[in-house]
C-alpha cells in the first residue's frame, strides 16, 4: 500500500467511534484503530474531537455578495426592492470587481469548512454575461481549494428582457455547469411554463444539471413546482433537477400541498431550503402570527423526499448577514422546521453534507477509505455542539491538503 501523506489521529466519527484516519494524496485510504495508523508527513491531532466530511453549499449567490454596502439606507427589504437597487449596480459590474467580492466570500466558505460551492451568477441584459465570466474565471483559481461550479441564472426572467435568452445560450457555450432558472419572475402563467420548459430544453441538449429559484413567494397560486416535476419526469431528468425556496408550497392549502409533494417524490426532484433569506423576505404582509416563509420541510421528508439546506445570500442586495458557513445554514434549518431533537439535528446536518453532496452527484463523498480526502477537523465533540456553536473547524483538508486553520484566544477576567 502506498505510504500516507496525512494522517489525522484520534479522529471521533458521528457514531463515536475514534480513528486514525489515513490518506494518501488525495483519497482516504484507511480508518484505523485510534493510535495504529501509520506515520505521515503531515499529522494532525484531533484529539478526540468531532471529524466531519466537507460542506456543500449548492445554492450562493455569488456575483451579487458583499454589495451590502452600496446599498441605498432607504429601503424597504422586499424580494421587489432588492431586485430592483440591484439593477444600476449590475450595469456597472466588471468582472474583477465580481471576482473580489467573491473570493472573500469563497475565502471565508473555505474557512468554515466548504468542500463544493454551487455560485450563481446573473445572466440579463442589465449585467450581461459579466457575472458569468466573472465566476468562470475563478474556476481554474480555485480548483485545487474547493470543488466549484457555476450556475448561469435567469434572475430578471427569462421573456421579460429582450436578449436573455440570447445570454443564457451564450453562458451554456462559455462553459457553466448549471442551468438555473427563475420563472416566477415571467409575467404570465404561460410563460412560466414557456421558461422551464426552455430551461430543460437547453439542459438536456447540452448535459447539463439544473436548478430552479422555485415559488419564492407566499402566494398560494404559484405553480412553477408542478411543471418542473412534470418537466423532470418528461425529460428523464430524474435526480438532476434542485428546486430551491419552495415557499409557495407551505402557502398551499393541505390536501394541495400533500398532492405536490407527491409529485416531488416520484418526479425525484431534490427540495433545497434556503431558511434564512426566506425568513427575510417572506411573510411581509401576514399580520399578527407571520408565516416563516420556509417551505414544508419535515412533511416533505416523511414522504420521502430528497430535503438539502444552502446559504442563499452573503451581505448582499436582499440578505443584509450571512456568513458562508453550512452549519449556520444547519442550525437556521432546525429551527423553521422545529428539527431540535436529536435525530433532527443529525437530519440537518445530513442536509448540508452527505444529502447535499448526492444531489450534486459527488461519488467518492464521505469518511471511509477509498472517498475523496476533504473533511473538516473541529474543536467540539458532537453534532449537537458543533450546530450550537458553529465554528469554524480548527483544520480544513481538501484532497488530503490543509487549506484552513482557525485557533481561537479568549481572555476572561474570572475574579
Ligand atoms: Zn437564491
Amino acid at each position: 500500500m502506498a505510504p500516507s501523506t496525512l494522517v489525522v489521529r484520534r479522529a471521533r466519527l458521528r457514531d463515536g467511534r475514534i480513528v486514525d484516519i489515513e490518506v494518501t494524496d488525495d483519497r482516504i485510504t484507511a480508518l484505523q484503530p485510534e493510535g495504529s495508523g501509520q506515520s505521515a508527513p503531515t499529522e494532525i491531532d484531533a484529539s478526540g474531537q468531532l471529524v466531519l466530511p466537507a460542506f456543500v453549499n449548492v445554492h450562493l449567490h455569488l456575483d451579487k455578495t458583499r454589495l451590502g454596502d452600496r446599498m441605498p439606507y432607504d429601503r424597504t427589504g422586499t424580494l421587489q426592492d432588492g431586485l430592483e437597487q440591484t439593477w444600476p449596480l449590475k450595469r456597472a459590474y466588471t468582472v474583477e470587481d465580481i471576482q473580489a467580492r467573491a473570493s472573500e466570500v469563497l475565502n471565508t466558505a473555505i474557512v468554515h469548512g466548504a468542500g463544493f460551492i454551487r455560485g450563481f451568477a446573473d445572466i440579463d441584459p442589465m449585467g450581461g454575461l459579466t457575472g458569468v465570466d466573472a465566476l468562470l474565471g475563478l474556476r481554474e483559481r480555485y480548483s485545487s481549494r474547493l470543488q466549484y461550479q457555476v450556475a448561469a441564472f435567469t434572475q430578471e426572467a427569462l421573456f421579460r428582457h429582450d436578449g436573455t435568452l440570447e445570454h443564457l445560450e451564450e453562458a451554456v457555450r462559455r462553459g457553466v455547469d448549471v442551468i438555473a432558472g427563475c420563472p416566477q419572475i415571467e409575467r404570465s402563467a404561460d410563460l412560466v411554463r414557456k421558461h422551464v420548459e426552455t430551461c430543460f430544453e437547453l439542459a438536456t441538449a447540452n448535459d447539463l444539471d439544473l436548478h430552479f429559484l422555485a415559488d419564492d413567494t407566499d402566494d398560494p397560486a404559484a405553480r412553477s413546482l408542478e411543471i418542473i416535476t412534470d418537466c423532470t419526469e418528461d425529460a428523464g431528468w430524474q435526480g438532476r433537477v434542485i428546486v430551491g425556496h419552495v415557499g409557495a408550497l407551505s402557502a398551499y392549502d393541505h390536501p394541495h400541498a400533500v398532492e405536490v409533494i407527491r409529485r416531488v417524490v416520484d418526479a425525484g426532484v431534490v427540495v433545497c431550503t434556503n431558511p434564512q433569506i426566506s425568513l427575510v423576505l417572506m411573510g411581509r404582509e401576514d399580520r399578527g402570527a407571520v408565516r416563516r416563509g420556509t417551505t414544508r420541510v419535515s412533511e416533505l421528508l416523511a414522504a420521502g423526499a430528497r430535503v438539502i439546506a444552502a446559504q442563499d445570500d452573503v451581505d448582499d442586495p436582499y440578505y443584509p448577514f450571512g456568513i458562508p458557513s453550512q452549519l449556520e445554514v444547519a442550525k437556521y434549518t432546525a429551527h423553521v422546521a422545529h428539527l431540535s431533537h436529536p435525530a433532527g439535528l443529525d437530519t440537518v446536518l445530513d442536509m448540508v453534507t452527505t444529502e447535499a453532496a448526492k444531489a450534486v452527484g459527488l461519488e467518492a463523498y464521505g469518511l471511509e477509505p477509498g472517498a475523496d480526502a476533504d473533511f473538516n477537523v473541529f474543536t467540539v465533540d458532537r453534532v449537537s455542539e458543533a450546530l450550537r456553536l458553529a465554528p469554524a473547524p480548527r483544520w480544513v483538508v481538501h484532497r488530503g491538503v490543509v487549506t484552513a486553520t482557525t485557533e481561537t484566544t479568549t481572555w476572561l477576567r474570572t475574579e
